[in-house]
């Protein structure tokens, strides 16, 4: 295995753009976190289109409020608008308890 960085495969970072190694968990650019790949519920762990208002699986709503700048947002690691954090933060209980797939 020769490490050369220069041969890795690249994929642009959702939210910056940027080119970065496909497997990168952090976006070494912008710090974000699951730069790459597929949203998925954070309830279900399903894959979820961008498109979905829930959650296909477990019928989680896939928008939330943003804590921060108080608009309706998908629901992913964060606020497209003012890039507050999202993921981790509690979803209301009515949303949540929707889930019947906790693992
Ligand atoms: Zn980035
Ligand atoms: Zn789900
Ligand atoms: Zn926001």
């Amino acid at each position: 295995m020769n490490g050369n960085d220069e041969l890795l495969s690249r994929e642009p970072c959702r939210y910056c753009d940027k080119m970065i190694p496909a497997d990168s968990a952090f976006c070494p650019v912008c710090k974000r976190v699951n730069p790459l790949g597929p949203i998925r519920c954070p309830i279900c762990k399903n894959i979820v289109d961008e498109d979905c208002r829930i959650c296909a699986h477990c019928g989680t709503s896939m928008e939330m409020d943003c804590p921060k700048c108080g608009r309706t947002v998908f629901y992913e690691e964060y606020c497209e608008y003012c890039g507050a954090k999202l993921r981790g933060v509690k979803i209301p209980e009515e949303r949540a308890s929707v889930g019947v797939c906790l693992d």
